[in-house]
């Protein structure tokens, strides 16, 4: 595989070194800086860097004055070592506040009851709506100015984000089983957060850290320029910039040390934080996740590509209240299996259906293509219709028993699209429904072809709703959730049985799922869709090793850490935003941690790189494909 330029790509274990190495840079550099700024506050007195000598007034860099002076005739090299200090500190305190504030009220949150968390997340978004600036000029007021009040006011502030990240995690793992064992067996609450919640909690909350870190340090630069948190004379980098900017016609080069050192401390944390972003969602991704997904990828048997069973191009479908369904795009290849995951009211399951020709009534596609097998079945006849859903797609629905008629035996569901659709005997059809039991791993076909769905477990109901969809031997299987209903045990032997069934007959498979383990387990490629639209799409491994969504990260998130299994996604506030509601630009833009201005302004482009695709201006601005003028500034 080639990169870009033609270089060949880096493997995975290539580019964590890379990061790694990235990492190490920017922080031995950082804490060069700081040592740099540490050790002047001990040699240099605070008397040299504040006392003012007018006969030396803006003197240029010299042998006495190494950077020269300001306009007071203070040295600007030792205000500038001081200054560093002085900034490092008030955002360290800063960032120390906001994780005792919103670490332990995160957990809190977390940790109790749905109406508490209800309320009080409202609260807090309420309060994480106000701009720092505000807020900070909140505590000033009421405080007082000073170093230590800004920072105070800053570490409330971002304590709101801590906060959010604390109750998102300790929602993810407070109902794991073995959290209620452990709570079941008299642990207390105290240890359970000790020994459970809080070791979960250190990875978002290292990658948020180097986030607020350049956050911190651009608005204590930012406060100590309007006079709200170092006071003159002592110096810091944003009251240093302001004497710069005030003797600018003067001594245009004042503005340079603090300038240099303020865009070297910004580009290094951007370079660690990036690195451990990059790193840990990477290592994030449930490793079993990843290694399943690689190691079956390998085992699969060739898709021929060139050959694409089914295409849904651009439809968009429409209900009464309005879109269910945006323009979404996604295709089969031959013998592919392909999910479509989201939450609940995502419209996976609508399109999907679509191609089945199953859309509920009252919906209808108004726009776009689907082609089966490059037969057109928007606007198709009855007759056309029918005959690609009896040989071409079959469907495999949710919940085996309730899609099956409960007055029915199996026999007749097996044998009556075989004797009315394909004109078979009833004795070839009895025939049929045996050979097809048996190939679905079912030991006793002619026990089972007597009972009635009410007498099936659900795997065998599953299995024979699997035979059903074989019948008409189509080129397209649709299997719209089909393990959700079963136990964890039942659900791997169900999709191992697709899988193989996909390997010996070579039909291509749509799968609906919200499990991202599912989609692990069983996929080729995934489409991950929200709210009527599809945001990410790419190969199973490149989506789960380098998900570029946020959507798609959060439920990446929500897989515990080592088990390949479903559960709730709980770690976004909020819903799923309607399909048919009318949002002025990203649809996720409610409910995404970065959202910024220019995500609302208009709707985001669907961006492919190398055939992995996403529908996000963060992602597309960090891979330099972005670049409309006037929408990038405002982004975080
Ligand atoms: S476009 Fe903006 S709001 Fe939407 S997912 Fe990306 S960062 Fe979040």
């Amino acid at each position: 595989m080639k990169g870009q330029a033609g270089r060949p790509a880096a493997s995975p274990r290539g580019r964590r070194r890379r990061t790694r190495r990235q990492i190490r840079i920017g922080a031995a550099l950082l804490v060069l800086i700081y040592v740099v700024g540490l050790v002047a506050t001990f040699t240099i007195s605070s008397e040299s860097a504040t006392e003012q000598s007018l006969t030396e007034r803006l003197a240029p860099p010299g042998r006495d004055h190494l950077l020269g002076t300001d306009q007071y005739g203070r040295d600007l090299l030792a205000r500038t070592l001081l200054a560093i200090s002085v900034d490092f500190h008030a955002v360290l305190l800063a960032v120390a506040v906001a994780v005792v504030i919103g670490v332990p009220l995160g957990v809190l949150i977390g940790m109790g009851g749905p109406w508490f968390d209800r309320v009080t997340m409202r609260v807090v978004d309420a309060f994480l709506s106000i701009p720092t600036l505000v807020v900070v000029m909140v505590a000033v007021a009421s405080l007082g100015q000073g170093l230590v009040n800004t920072a105070l006011g800053v570490g409330f502030s971002f304590s709101l984000i801590y906060a959010r990240i604390a109750r998102t995690e300790t929602l993810n793992i407070k109902n794991e089983p073995f959290v209620m064992s452990a709570r079941q067996s008299g642990v207390g609450r105290a240890r359970l957060v000790g020994r459970h919640i809080m070791p979960t909690l250190a990875r978002p909350l290292i990658v948020e850290t180097a986030v607020i870190l350049r956050a911190g340090f651009m608005l204590q630069a930012t406060l100590s320029y309007f006079g709200l948190s170092v006071q003159p004379p002592h110096p810091s980098l944003g009251n240093l910039l302001r004497d710069a900017q005030e003797a600018a016609v003067e001594a245009p080069w004042q503005v340079l040390p603090a300038g240099l050192v303020l865009v070297a401390i910004i580009l290094l944390l951007n370079l660690t934080s990036d690195g451990i972003s990059d790193l840990l969602a990477v290592s994030g991704t449930p490793r079993r996740l990843l290694d399943g997904a690689r190691g079956r990828l390998s085992r699969l048997p060739e898709v021929s590509s060139g050959s694409r069973s089914l295409v849904i191009e651009s439809v968009t479908i429409q209900v009464d209240e309005g879109a269910v369904v945006r323009d979404v795009s996604i295709h089969l290849e031959r013998g592919e299996v392909v999910a479509l995951v989201g939450e609940s009211g995502s419209g996976k399951t609508m399109t999907a259906m679509s191609a089945a020709g199953l859309l509920p009534p009252g919906a209808e596609i108004v726009a776009g293509q689907v082609q089966v097998n490059g037969h057109d079945l928007v606007g198709a006849s009855p007759g056309l219709m029918r005959s690609l859903r009896s040989a071409d797609v079959g469907v495999i629905f949710q919940n085996p028993i309730s899609a099956m008629n409960p007055t029915w035996r199996v026999e007749k569901h097996l044998t009556f699209p075989s004797v009315v659709l394909r004109g078979l005997t009833r004795e070839q059809a009895r025939q049929r429904a045996v050979d097809l039991l048996g190939e679905v791993g079912i030991a006793d076909p002619e026990g089972c072809l007597r009972k009635y769905p009410h007498e099936l477990s659900g795997g065998i109901a599953q299995r024979v709703m699997i035979a059903a969809a074989l019948a008409g031997e189509p080129s397209v299987i649709i299997a719209d959730e089909p393990t959700s209903a079963l136990d964890s045990t039942v659900q791997v032997r169900v999709l191992d049985l697709l899988l193989g069934l996909r390997a010996t007959r070579h039909f291509s498979l749509l799968l609906i799922t919200h499990s991202m383990g599912v989609v692990a387990h069983a996929a080729d490629r995934v489409y991950v869709m929200y709210s009527g639209e599809i945001v990410e799409s790419g190969a199973v491994s490149e989506v789960l090793g380098h998900p570029e969504h946020p959507y798609t990260q959060a439920l990446l998130a929500a897989v515990p850490q080592n088990r390949m299994r479903e559960r709730e996604l709980k770690g976004l506030s909020g819903s799923v935003p309607r399909p048919t509601r009318e949002l002025p630009g990203c649809r996720f833009a409610e409910r995404c941690p970065h959202v910024a201005a220019a995500c609302t302004a208009g709707r985001v482009p669907f961006v492919e790189r190398h055939g992995h695709a996403s529908r996000c201006l963060r992602a597309q601005l960090e891979s330099d494909v972005f670049a409309v003028e006037g929408r990038r500034g405002d982004l975080p």
